[in-house]
């Protein structure tokens, strides 16, 4: 027997856990559902929600025999593919269906793998209900962190995000009051060593060509200008309780090593594994138990060396924004990730340049008068208000 079995707290999980997917048809979401193929003795997808893949989202219920589906694209009701859903299949739309679906009775875990602030509302919904809230959502926490942390209950959150997955995994068996650190690894994304001039004239299909993950559009892009890494910096500030100073951001080139944490005396530990989110999604759904991998383990003979080295935040200036809006905190979080959004499908239609991402951004932060952060309602004026600052700083740059 391990020293540790004795002392292991039993997993009071139920045998078959019934999963709510929000975001199905994206990145995280196809590769969840891959999870829930291989494990399907021990998941069951009960819900389903994506934005506008209609015809994706209903072959998804036909194959899973989801009963519950939510499109938060309203314009899609009256699609084509909805005609050839099976018979007892409810569909909702708008974001108020997405979120329902994180409330329903039969479903036991919400993954919440929906792109942006559109995050925030099913988040709250799935914690308020006392589900599992699986969070691969980086906005919510980065734009509501302050409302959502005090409603976690114990075991309750299980983060996703590659980095946050490994900082929870390093921390187990660490009383939080002994973590001095963070080191939140980052691959550097495509335009790693840089210089400002060479950035000039990026395009976005350079930006999208990510060198170690397959991700979807918009993070792929916040991954070149560390925008990523900037608000992973106030995630892991909201979910392990550490200053936005003691969150240390350190390049590593091979993706291998997904994060550190540093404890008083000294010591870091390391979470090291494939570069493929099947890992930290499977986490998310076993938790406290661990299941066949999803994927082929690491083989340190082959990786070699592992490289590390300081992020450049004066070239890519928008984790120094992201940083400095998680410093402020309040409401300039929320106005800062709204700026970002717009700014990051303006680089991505061909309207901004890619260093204008990060010139848009600090304008709006400049504009933007800071609040105490008080209500959701209050956030989606917040949002509103700087998406409409953005558009117009956009106008006057281009
Ligand atoms: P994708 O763009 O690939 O997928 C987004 C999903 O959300 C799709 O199902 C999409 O539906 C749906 N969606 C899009 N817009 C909205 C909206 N306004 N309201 C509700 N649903 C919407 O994104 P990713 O899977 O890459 O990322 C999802 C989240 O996970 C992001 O917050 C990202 O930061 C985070 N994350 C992603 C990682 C990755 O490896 N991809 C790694 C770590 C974190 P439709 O298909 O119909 O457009
Ligand atoms: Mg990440």
């Amino acid at each position: 027997m391990s020293i540790f079995e004795a002392t292991w707290p039993e997993a009071n999980r139920p045998e078959v856990l019934r999963v709510a997917i929000l975001g199905a048809t994206g990145s995280i979401g196809t590769q969840a559902l891959d999870v829930c193929r291989k494990h399907s003795n021990r998941l069951q997808v009960v819900a389903l929600s994506a934005h506008s893949s209609v015809e994706k989202l209903c072959a998804l219920a036909h194959e899973f025999k989801v009963k519950h589906l939510a499109l938060s694209n309203e314009d899609y009701r009256s699609a084509a593919a909805i005609a050839q859903l099976d018979a007892g299949v409810q569909l909702g739309f708008g974001n108020q269906a997405v979120a329902e679906l994180a409330a329903l009775e039969e479903v036991d875990l919400v993954l919440v793998s929906v792109v942006g602030a559109a995050g925030i509302l099913p988040s709250y919904t799935a914690l308020i209900n006392n589900k599992i809230l699986a969070l691969a959502n980086k906005e919510a926490l980065v734009c509501a962190g302050d409302l959502l942390m005090p409603l976690v209950k114990p075991g309750k959150l299980i983060p996703v995000d590659s980095e946050h997955s490994a900082i929870f995994q390093c921390m187990m068996g660490t009383h939080p009051q002994y973590v001095s650190r963070i080191w939140l690894t980052c691959s550097g994304g495509p335009f790693y060593g840089k210089t400002v001039d060479e950035l000039y004239e990026v395009t976005s299909a350079q930006a999208l060509k990510h060198p170690n993950w397959h991700m979807g559009p918009k993070i792929t892009i916040d991954s070149a200008t560390l925008m990523n890494k900037g608000l992973e910096v106030l995630e892991a500030h909201h979910l392990f309780n550490v200053t936005i100073d003691d969150i240390q951001v350190l390049i590593q080139r091979q993706s291998r090593i997904h994060s550190m944490i540093e404890t008083t005396d000294g010591s870091v530990m390391a979470q090291l594994g494939p570069s493929d989110m099947r890992g930290p999604i499977q986490l998310a759904f076993s938790y406290p138990e661990r299941w066949e991998a999803p994927t082929d383990p690491v083989n340190f003979f082959e990786l070699g060396s592992l490289d590390f080295a300081p992020a450049d935040d004066k070239t890519f200036k928008c984790l120094a924004l992201a940083r400095e809006a998680g410093r402020i905190g309040k409401t300039m979080p929320c106005a800062l990730n709204a700026a970002n959004e717009v700014a990051n499908l303006a680089f991505r239609q061909g309207s901004l340049s890619f260093l204008q991402i990060a010139h848009v951004v600090e304008k709006v932060m400049e504009l933007t008068t800071v609040q105490e952060l008080q209500s959701l309602t209050q956030l989606v004026e917040v949002d509103k208000r700087a998406r409409a600052l953005t558009k117009q700083c956009i106008d006057e740059v281009i």
